[in-house]
């Protein structure tokens, strides 16, 4: 892959939009700095579209959808398959500049765009997933059949926390279903949806078919607005969701908008404690905590809860917290600056609100100016206090002891949101009625990230999901066509006659 993008007016690598097939700078005037979270340092400039720019986006995207919606599936799916492979040899640089822009390790980084790349393999199956239904002989005579079209042009806006998977769980299905498509990427690590935007149009996608607008919320509610969006795909916080959700739909659009989390991990007293605590420290900590799916609230049940705070605790003093291009590095830093203030603070509220700080992130030190922040544990956590009802999304574990199950179920129910949830037990029908119990659109069984496979499909129930339909795999290929349904006969002119009664199927 070459450079995506040239120096701007400071000097700094420019990160431009991709419309109609190339790099376009945005005239807006509006930038901001993109950082290097390991250093702190500025390392880009992305220029921030204004509703005119966007409005370029959807007409290259309008422009190019009719062609597009009359490729042959054949040729939708080896534009897939090329993709596919050329995302396969790209690996190791794509994941590289997730890193730099993002801060997570490298293998986390690879792991995303491996979980990303098995949306591209779903959608190369298009062929079959839009096959349609036929009924011969509904009426005498009559036969019915339906076909699914795509919708037009539809946009994706995604989080700074997965740039590479949340869009590749967007655009695949969109595209391989006849639509076009307008990305707007975070504007905190927006290098890599340029990097998709290469390798589509390497792999045969037509100019305008997938287009990306930088930007920010200017950049959003036009999007929003336009005319020509039919549907928008959101993922990110639950305010900006709800925001989406409510705006798009008054718009007339069809929109899935997917928002915030606070998933919690039961641990049963039967439940292996290492076992556990191994669980609860990779998906707490992996990705500085900044994952949708991330355990943010142990709900140790109870004799477990003191061996199982020491077991975390053991393990958050031998982690390596560090930049990604050091190997031995298990947890990267935050975002910015200001989120990573946002998140120590929810500490100093924790002790003030009664709970008990076993494991202070802000005791651990590090050498200059990266947005590193170590890892944290609370105990003695309840609903009411700030460190369990926000959405903290950094390396934060809340701990809430409970008696029984039953309280432990009455807690996770009761939290507005439901993305993921698990629970971690040697009890088979007590993981069956948590299943059959729990609120909550993903579920664990002894498994703490439960993020479907691409032939599943991905949402949160509650909060954590406005619209109607999941995210990727068959609700994608839903969620990407409208149905139409034919009813056909071909009349035999000598038996034809009028009849104004209303028709019958016998
Ligand atoms: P965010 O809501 O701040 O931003 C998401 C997108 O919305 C970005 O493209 C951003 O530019 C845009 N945006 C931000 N403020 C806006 C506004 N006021 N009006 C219009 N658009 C606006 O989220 P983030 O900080 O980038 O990502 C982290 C959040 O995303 C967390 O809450 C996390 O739980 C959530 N998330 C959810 C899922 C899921 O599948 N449910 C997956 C990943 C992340």
């Amino acid at each position: 892959m070459a450079g995506v993008s040239g120096p701007g007016p400071d000097g700094a690598r420019r990160i431009d939009h991709w419309i109609g097939g190339k790099r376009v700078p945005s005239a807006s005037g509006r930038a901001l700095p993109v950082y290097d979270p390991a250093t702190g340092r500025v390392q880009a400039s992305v220029g921030l579209a204004t509703a005119g720019e966007v409005d370029d986006a959807v007409a290259a995207a309008a422009e190019a959808f009719p062609a597009w919606r009359r490729s042959s599936l054949s040729r939708r799916a080896e534009i897939m398959f090329r993709f596919r492979h050329l995302l396969d040899e790209h690996r190791a640089e794509i994941a590289a500049v997730i890193s730099s822009e993002h801060g997570k390790v490298r293998a986390d980084a690879a792991g995303e765009l491996a979980r990303g790349i098995e949306n591209v393999e779903f959608a190369c199956g298009i062929p079959a997933l839009l096959k349609g239904a036929y009924s011969e002989q509904a009426a005498t005579d009559v036969d019915v059949h339906s076909v699914r079209q795509p919708l037009g042009v539809v946009a994706g806006i995604t989080p700074f926390n997965f740039p590479a998977m949340v869009p590749l769980w967007m655009l695949t299905n969109a595209i391989a279903c006849g639509n076009t498509f307008v990305l707007k990427p975070s504007e905190k690590d927006p290098t890599v949806s340029l990097l998709l935007a290469e390798l589509l149009a390497e792999a045969g996608l037509p100019d305008g078919v997938f287009n990306v607008v930088q930007g920010d919320a200017v950049a959003v509610d036009r999007l929003l607005a336009h005319p020509d969006v039919a549907a928008v795909s959101f993922v990110g916080s639950t305010p900006v969701a709800r925001h989406v959700y409510v705006t798009g739909t008054a718009n007339g659009k069809r929109v899935q908008a997917l928002g915030g989390a606070k998933n919690h991990m039961v641990v049963l007293p039967d439940a292996d404690v290492d076992v556990a605590a191994d669980a609860a420290v990779s998906a707490a900590y992996g990705s500085a905590g900044e994952r949708c799916m991330a355990v943010s609230v142990l709900v140790a049940v109870g004799a477990v809860a003191d061996p199982l705070v020491d077991a975390v605790a053991r393990r958050l003093r031998a982690l390596r917290i560090g930049p990604a291009d050091d190997p031995e590095s298990e947890m990267g830093p935050l975002i910015t600056r200001e989120h990573r203030d946002r998140v120590a603070s929810y500490l100093d509220a924790a002790a003030a609100e009664g709970a008990t700080v076993v494991v202070d992130g802000r005791e651990h030190r590090f050498a200059g100016d990266g947005f590193f922040l170590g890892a944290s544990l609370v105990d003695h956590v309840r609903p009411g206090m700030k460190v369990y009802d926000d959405e903290i999304f950094g390396p934060v574990l809340s701990v809430v002891r409970a008696g029984t199950y039953d309280e432990a179920i009455r807690l996770v129910n009761d939290n507005p949101y439901g993305n993921g949830c698990a629970i971690f037990t040697r009890d088979g029908g007590a993981a069956r009625a948590f299943e059959f119990d729990v609120v909550c659109g993903m579920v664990g069984v002894n498994v703490p990230i439960p993020v479907p496979v691409a032939y599943y499909s991905f949402g949160g129930w509650k909060q954590s999901l406005f619209g109607d339909t999941a995210i990727y795999g068959p609700a994608g290929i839903d969620f990407y066509t409208r149905t139409k349904v034919v009813t056909a006969r071909w009349p035999d002119p000598a038996t034809s006659a009028v009849d104004l009664g209303f028709p019958r199927t016998r």
